[in-house]
């Protein structure tokens, strides 16, 4: 699917995301962060100069976010620029409870900020016999290939296909395939080869 249905979705029904920046003593730091706008360039989110999310953004300029709700979750992790007060107004008047937390004219106090250029994933488990799991990318980034593949030397001895928990393994054709899209990345089938073709994405 297109990443933009994703990120919709992570700003219009998610909306609290899980921000996660590197803190001063070299560890990670999360907190809750609303995610308030979203285009077919990326998403948006804001902060005030005063906080010391606002520092960490500005100096990492990167960031890694997560959002869930039911069964479903978005996850990104990319490259985050400020544009200042571009699209603020825009971001008070699609999200109207901004404008009690930063009444009148206290919204100067806060920064726009673009997450520009990304990937993650989509993943849910909604219906957990066969999940769904796809890739988002924002930007100029390819979508990189994650996971598990069959390579060559593949016997058609059916073993994985009895491990895999969501028999997402296809052997009717000549070439056994990982259908992507409902693997749960559990690495059962690759354990359980005998001939050990079952690799791992780096
Ligand atoms: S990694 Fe797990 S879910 Fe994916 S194909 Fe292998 S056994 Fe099935
Ligand atoms: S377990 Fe290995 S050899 Fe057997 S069907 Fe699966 S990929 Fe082929």
């Amino acid at each position: 699917m297109e990443s933009s249905v994703y990120l919709k979705k992570l700003v219009e029904e998610f909306h609290s995301a899980t921000v996660a920046t590197i803190g001063a003593d070299g560890h990670p730091q999360t907190r809750i962060i609303d995610m308030m706008l979203w285009d077919d360039k990326g998403v948006y989110f804001l902060t005030a100069r005063g906080k010391e999310f606002y520092r960490q953004v500005m100096e990492q300029q990167f960031i890694a976010v997560s959002a869930t709700k039911g069964k479903a979750a978005v996850s990104l992790r990319g490259k985050v620029k400020n544009i200042g007060s571009e699209k603020l107004d825009e971001i008070f008047q699609k999200n109207a409870y901004m404008q009690k937390i930063y009444p009148e004219d206290t919204r100067a106090a806060l920064e726009v900020f673009w997450v520009y250029e990304a990937e993650g994933e989509y993943f849910d488990i909604s219906d957990p016999a066969h999940v769904v799991r796809d890739s988002i990318v924002i930007g100029a980034l390819e979508a990189r290939q994650t996971g598990y593949f069959v390579g060559s030397g593949c016997t058609g001895c059916g073993l994985c296909y009895s491990a895999c928990p969501q028999k997402c393994i296809d052997l009717s054709d000549k070439s056994t395939v990982i259908d992507q899209s409902h693997c749960l990345h559990c690495g059962q089938c690759a354990e359980i080869c005998p001939e050990q073709i079952i690799k791992k994405r780096s």
